[in-house]
């Protein structure tokens, strides 16, 4: 997998991707994550990617021609099965979007900044919008790093344990049972005898009453 990202402000997505299972993901080769800093696509001699709204208004607006730009060289390199624009009013994102854009090859994430972007770019380039939550952000970029966060780690061979990422929330309908770990007995705090046993079907079992609980608990509403 590819994942390009398409930013004026490159050096917010410099750490996310430079640590622990993202890093070790494209040190296995197993995913490319590429930063793209717009204003190398701008043609302004002060490298200039944004411009007053029509109609005026607070707020800059991030201008079509740099993207375009932007767009059309990675465009001429490789084929994208998806354009996403990270926007408040996008899709909801969900473990299940990730899911699906785990299976695609090559992803284009275009971030916007101050009010966002010229909305012709929105009509005639963008095959999705992402929202990672109803409340806005000042800039893509954070969102940007979730979704790709969310999406590598599904890729086969990115955790070390194949199966981890499944038992993980949202992935059966459920969220996860409580975890522990040493020592047994804290301050007074037990861990829950049954972990303890070694009986191995007795811990799914309790596995799965607790996953079922804490559904019901947190989530309520969630789908099955
Ligand atoms: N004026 C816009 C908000 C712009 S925020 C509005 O009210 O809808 C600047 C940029 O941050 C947006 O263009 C988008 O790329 C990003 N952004 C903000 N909140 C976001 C969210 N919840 N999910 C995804 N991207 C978000």
């Amino acid at each position: 997998m590819r994942i390009d990202i398409i930013t004026c402000l490159p050096r917010l997505l410099e750490s996310p991707f430079a640590d622990s299972i993202l890093q070790r993901a494209q040190d296995k080769g197993l995913v490319e994550v590429v930063v793209h800093d717009l204003r190398k696509y701008s043609l302004d001699k002060h490298h200039r990617v944004d411009d007053y709204a029509f109609g005026g208004g607070a707020g800059m607006v991030l201008m079509m021609e740099p993207i375009v730009r932007c767009f059309d060289a990675l465009k001429s390199e490789r084929e994208y099965d998806e354009i996403i624009y990270m926007s408040p009013d996008g899709e909801l994102f969900s473990q299940a979007m990730a899911n699906e854009l785990s299976l695609k090859g090559n992803l284009m994430i275009l971030c916007g900044h101050y009010k966002g972007v010229d909305e012709r770019i929105r009509e005639h380039y963008i095959t999705k919008e992402i929202s990672i939550g109803d409340y806005v952000l000042s800039g893509g970029e954070l969102a940007a790093a979730v979704v790709a966060d969310a999406v590598i780690r599904l890729l086969p061979g990115v955790l070390s344990d194949e199966t981890s990422a499944l038992t993980d929330s949202f992935q059966d309908g459920l969220v996860a049972p409580p975890v522990y770990t040493r020592p047994a007995e804290f301050q007074g705090f037990k861990v829950p005898d049954v972990l303890l046993s070694g009986h191995q079907k007795n811990i799914e079992n309790w596995r799965f009453e607790q996953s079922v609980k804490r559904t019901e608990e947190k989530r309520p509403n969630q789908k099955k």
